[in-house]
């Protein structure tokens, strides 16, 4: 087991690509390229030595640049068994319990789907680090596109795992907008309101409010409070069961 060093690449409107360096190397793999071009550039900048491609659903604005990324460097792609046929030039299928090794460091997959019927996400507990794509977003969730929402639901259940100083590296800056809705269905949380503010002050300035700390968004992220009897009490909802609740809360968003 070791450590990753991890670098934000910042592409289209509000994508987020990451690398994954080994520090003891100049290896590094790629989560999510959504364009080749910014993720080979950046390699350049380095001098890092691309070996693998993380994929987690098969959405273009996270493998558009897998085949020229490919091309460049030979590396091996990663990507769900689910969507072998759906993401170009898989090598290596993985699926829900598998450890795959990276380097000397261990992520453990989870079929997350919800967001797509194939989305997987990957957990780095040893960096302290979970890439889950679309499933989960600072102050939010993904939109469900292919599944149900007791689905999405049962998916982002599975991060209940992680422990609370992981740090959630989500695929896109929608921060601002999650915690407009948070505020606009958990008014009176003032954590939630501290967090907000905080994040406008970043977004102001022009920084990223990716990654979020896990243990922050269970205590201010709606979607992660379905099962709170206190957040359902909120939305008028006493009694009722987490997945309703859920259901609810991202019906609200959608038509928000
Ligand atoms: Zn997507
Ligand atoms: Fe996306």
């Amino acid at each position: 087991m070791s450590t990753l060093e991890i670098h934000q690449i910042p592409t289209r409107s509000d994508n987020y690509v990451y690398l994954l360096r080994e520090t003891s190397s100049g290896n590094a793999a790629v989560v999510d390229p959504s364009d080749a071009e910014p993720v080979l550039e950046t390699l350049d900048m380095f001098g890092w030595n691309l070996t693998h491609v993380l994929a987690t659903h098969h959405h273009d604005d996270h493998v558009g640049g897998v085949p020229e990324i490919k091309e460049a460097t030979g590396c091996t792609v990663v990507g769900p068994k689910a969507d072998r046929d759906r993401i170009p030039m898989i090598d290596v299928e993985v699926a829900d319990g598998d450890t795959y090794r990276l380097y000397e460091a261990e992520a453990k997959v989870w079929d997350v789907p919800g967001h797509t019927s194939g989305h997987i996400a990957y957990w780095f507990a040893e960096s302290q680090a979970l890439f889950c794509g679309d499933t989960l977003f600072a102050l939010g969730c993904g939109r469900v596109f292919e599944g149900t929402f007791e689905q999405m639901y049962d998916s982002i259940s599975k991060f209940k795992e992680v422990p609370d100083e992981t740090w959630v590296y989500c695929a896109h800056e929608y921060t601002m907008g999650n915690a407009k809705f948070a505020l606009h269905v958990d008014p009176d949380n003032t954590e939630l309101q501290a967090y907000a503010m905080q994040i406008q002050h970043r977004r102001e300035a022009g920084v990223s409010t990716v990654p979020s700390l896990m243990g922050l968004e269970r205590r201010t992220n709606p979607f992660l409070r379905a099962d709170d009897p206190a957040l359902a009490s909120v939305l008028g909802m006493d009694g009722k069961s987490p997945v309703d609740v859920f259901a609810e809360i991202r019906t609200r968003k959608d038509n928000f």
